[in-house]
């Protein structure tokens, strides 16, 4: 069996070690510390907002975004359909209400014109949406110009979903800093991980301040243990915070691996009839986090993503569908949804394939020589 080729698994730069040594060495084994403190400063310097809350989830931040937004049990927050299903569950721990957008076809984010629709609709039924949640899927920006516009006009907060995009910008404004609220991740397979973990940033410190609290169990000040509010377990690990400064010393260097992936890719598969890629729209920089294709079987002879999925993982490869939409997931099928079938247009026919910083041009030509072969197999006619 040739060596397992993973989508996009961990890769640290070397001084992660180091920092997390000296976490051991000063005893900071705790939910605080300098590494914490340290990482927040690194991430607040690095989007350019000014202030950031490094905390136990990318989900925790949004739960804490949206508390922090005043969502309550009944509210509706409209949320992008095509994502993982963290950016919406912290509406449904809250008690409120998704309402989902569809995507469109030039980022494969939340549609502005169906935000703008289902806004008005909303209102026009008495409620006004409390929350946006946009997302940089796969690190490519969602349309904040236009969502922006939306937002503004109908006063509407918005909280950015990062969680894929950290280092992604717009006409060099980073992807996270432009919501009222933005969140980072910092998972396992995200382009840069503690471990696991996230970060809620904001140019609002009163928020930044309130969400720190929050999320150390909302201890008032005195002696002993008072509590005026619900808190939460949320704060980051200064052992994972001390991974995290390291990985943010290569982050850059996982940013250009992980566009040079995607350019490979383009290079060697665009020309296959069916193959497309997501290019990126004038002034927008993708970090690239996962390469995608999109097959449209009518072009391929009936050869579909699955079968390529399946072809891959035959060799060892794992690759994986895009994002299913939320509108479609059982436990949201009774939440309202706005849309023409982009995102189910886009589930059905996109793959993504490995991505990892750390993988080798030998791995690069692996998967790229599978999928080229399953190609030009199906491609010769079957005689008599
Ligand atoms: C990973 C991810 C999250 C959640 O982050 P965790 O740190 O895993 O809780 C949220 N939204 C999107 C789009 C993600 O990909």
């Amino acid at each position: 069996m040739n060596s397992k080729i993973w989508l996009s698994s961990p890769h640290m730069g070397g001084n992660e070690q180091k920092y997390v040594n000296e976490a051991f060495e000063t005893n900071w084994i705790a939910p605080l510390g300098p590494h914490v403190d340290g990482f927040e400063k690194d991430l607040s310097a690095y989007t350019d907002v000014k202030h950031a809350a490094a905390l136990s989830s990318g989900t925790a931040a949004i739960h804490l975004a949206l508390i922090m937004l005043g969502v309550q049990a009944g509210d509706e927050v409209i949320c992008q359909s095509m994502t993982f299903s963290a950016s919406a569950n912290p509406i449904a721990y809250l008690g409120a209400v998704p309402v989902f957008i569809d995507s469109e076809t030039d980022t494969w984010n939340m549609c502005p014109v169906f935000l703008l629709k289902a806004i008005k609709d909303r209102l026009a039924k008495g409620k006004k949406p409390k929350a946006i949640i946009p997302v940089h899927l796969y690190g490519m920006p969602a349309k904040m110009d236009e969502i922006l516009a939306i937002a503004k006009e109908y006063d509407i907060p918005v909280v950015e979903d990062a969680a894929e995009a950290l280092g992604s910008s717009i006409n060099g404004k980073s992807a996270g800093s432009f919501g009222t609220l933005g969140i980072l991740s910092f998972n396992g397979n995200k382009i840069i991980t503690t471990s696991g973990g996230g970060a809620l940033i904001s140019d609002n410190e009163d928020f930044i301040k309130k969400s720190r609290f929050l999320a150390t169990q909302a201890r008032d000040a005195a002696p002993h243990y008072q509590h005026s509010e619900i808190g939460y377990n949320y704060r980051m690990s200064n052992v994972c915070a001390a991974i995290g400064r390291g990985q943010m010393e290569v982050l850059d260097d996982h940013i250009d691996n992980r566009r040079a992936n995607f350019e490979f890719y383009k290079n060697e598969l665009s020309s296959i009839d069916g193959i497309t890629f997501l290019e990126e729209p004038e002034g927008y920089r993708s970090n690239r986090w996962l390469s995608t294709i999109l097959i449209d079987p009518k072009l391929t002879d009936g050869i579909t993503r699955e079968d390529i999925r399946l072809d891959l993982e035959k060799d060892n490869i794992e690759s994986r569908p895009l994002w299913k939409p939320m509108h479609l997931q059982p436990v949201f099928e009774n939440s309202p949804y706005y849309g023409n079938g982009i995102s189910e247009e886009l589930f059905k026919n996109g793959l993504c394939i490995p991505s990892g910083s750390n993988l080798e041009r030998q791995d690069l030509e692996r998967v790229v020589g599978k999928i080229k072969n399953l190609m030009c197999t199906r491609k010769i006619p079957i005689s008599g």
